[in-house]
């Protein structure tokens, strides 16, 4: 039995279920021996809180591959409208917007660090900007795609490890990069820290 965690949810399968989601063997094994959260762990309460704990380590580029009916069954039904099909949260809704505290901004739906407080600045669009992904050992876990959904080009940033859709980020943005990193407060997960 595994335990794997979804947002807030805990959700333990066997291992005949998780061949179903397609995850690559060579990745559940070796993130069953890295991480503390894809382990045989049996406690329910460890996905229940803001967790410092995050279930893929930056930095790494394996992805997760689970269905849409999958991801249905774990997050709630904003949350799947947002990082599942790509939706946008009204502006000044999401809870991280206003945040000023020090800490990790993580996947929502997987766990990866993708933003640190550090680059965070007050944008006034909205939803929670930064100035540039977080990065670990040269690495960060934001993925670039084009867009042009609205009519109009833009560039959507999803989640490297599960594909979630995170936001956009735009060219206008404050130094040291120009860019501004628009993300959606739902695809996020804060995890305070004392110090980054
Ligand atoms: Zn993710």
């Amino acid at each position: 039995m595994i335990a794997l965690r979804f947002g807030n949810t805990l959700r333990k399968f066997s291992t005949f279920t998780l061949n179903r989601y397609t995850l690559k063997s060579n990745l559940l094994v070796g993130k069953m021996s890295e991480n503390r959260e894809i382990s045989t762990s049996s406690d329910e309460s460890t996905g229940n809180k803001e967790s410092s704990n995050t279930p893929y380590k930056a930095g790494r580029s394996q992805r997760l591959q689970i269905t849409d009916n999958e991801w249905e069954k774990h997050l709630d039904e904003e949350r799947f409208y947002v990082c599942r099909k790509k939706g946008t949260e009204l502006p000044f809704s999401g809870k991280y917007t206003e945040n000023k505290s020090t800490g990790l901004y993580n996947c929502a739906c997987c766990g990866a660090i993708l933003f640190s407080s550090q680059s965070k600045f007050d944008s006034g669009c909205g939803w929670p900007s930064f100035f540039q992904p977080h990065v670990v050992d040269g690495e960060n876990n934001i993925q670039e795609n084009d867009d042009t959904s609205l009519g109009v080009k833009r560039t959507e940033v999803i989640c490297k490890q599960c594909d979630s859709h995170l936001g956009h980020v735009f060219p206008d943005g404050p130094p040291p990069t120009g860019l501004r990193y628009c993300i959606n407060s739902l695809s996020l997960q804060f995890e305070a820290k004392d110090k980054l």
